[in-house]
Order: structure tokens, then sequence, then C-alpha cells
């Protein structure tokens, strides 16, 4: 296991559109392991691939502190109380997804979105509600499923991360510009060095 370095807007890496994985090796699984050690240890629910600078299509995610804390909302950093929470219920995580997919989606929810790409920084972003997905697993089966809640917010974030599209491009342009302006402004808080 190891930590990954994530990189951070504006690197242009981010802006890279990932490429189709065609089999599952070991050394993508140990990758994915270490992604989702990263993505726990940032405290984070979605990482992918695209943002330790792998441009290939991997996401890993997990929520489950989600509908943990949905009682306890107040001290919860992520407020999803407003999320629909039907589905997502029945999903085992942590998730690990290879070249994920939208199949439909429907509804509309408006989410306080945050990113390890932009430590610190939030943004109201609107999203699909229900979200059909089809990937590949670890195993390299295919499996689809349908969820809602933090889980269906975070698998649109990421999709997108891996067409390098970022949660800025959903912003009105004067709200997108005074976000990179704090950060040219203000920076990133700094962390205690990532090791490898
Ligand atoms: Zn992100």
């Amino acid at each position: 296991m190891a930590l990954l370095e994530i990189l951070k807007f504006p690197d242009p890496r981010l802006r890279i559109k990932a490429k189709t994985v065609s089999s599952i090796n070991p050394k993508l699984k140990q990758l994915a392991q270490n992604m989702l050690e990263t993505m726990k240890h940032e405290n984070g629910v979605g990482l992918a691939a695209t943002q330790i600078a792998q441009p290939i299509r991997l996401l890993t995610a997990d929520t489950s502190s989600e509908l943990q804390e949905l009682n306890n909302d107040e001290n919860s950093r992520y407020s999803a109380s407003s999320l629909k929470q039907d589905l997502v219920r029945h999903i085992k995580q942590p998730l690990i997804l290879f070249n994920p997919e939208i199949l439909s989606h429907s509804g509309q929810v408006i989410y306080s979105e945050g990113c390890l790409s932009f430590p610190s920084y939030y943004a109201d972003v609107k999203r699909a509600e229900v979200i059909e997905v089809k990937a590949m697993n670890e195993q390299g089966k295919e499996i689809s499923f349908k969820t809602d809640g933090l889980l269906s917010v975070c698998i649109q974030h990421e999709i997108d991360h891996l067409n390098g599209k970022l949660f800025i491009d959903h912003l009105s342009p004067i709200k997108a510009k005074k976000l990179k302006e704090e950060i040219k402004k203000n920076g990133y808080p700094t962390r205690k060095q990532v090791k490898n």
C-alpha cells in the first residue's frame, strides 16, 4: 500500500481525457487499492485516476460515512440530508469502478461539492439525482447498479474527472472566475507531506 500524490488545480494533467482500461491486471488492482487508501487518508469520498496523474478510466468511491452520519447531520462534513437515500443503502462500498459509464439518469439535485484537487473549496453544483451506472469491477466482471444520495453525486463528479472536466466547469462564468481568483490569491492549506 502507498499514499499517492493528488494533483491540484490548475495542474494541466487534470484536463487529460482518460483512456479505457482493456483488462485488469495485478498492477491496476494495486493502483486501485492505493487510490482507496489515499482517498480515505485525505477524507475524500471519491477519487479519479486522473487526479493521481494516471489517465485511465478508473475511480474509487466510498460514501458510506454519509449514511452513518445522517442522524447526526450538524456535525457531518457531508451533510447530505437533502439527498434521497433509498437506493444507495443497498450498495456495498467501497467501490472500485473501471470504465464507468452513466446509462441513464433522472431528477435533479444541488449539492455543495468539494474536490481533493481543490482542497478547502466548495461550490453548489447541479447534477442528476438518480443514475444507473455500468462499469467493470476489480475481477474484470461487468456490473451495473442504480444509485442516489451522495454516491450518485460522487460518481458523476469522478466521471467528469475522467473526461478532463472539473466541478468549477459547472459553475456560472462569474462564480468560476471568483473561485479561481480566490485560489490564486489564497492558495491551498498546507498539509503534512504525502509519503510515496
Ligand atoms: Zn474532484
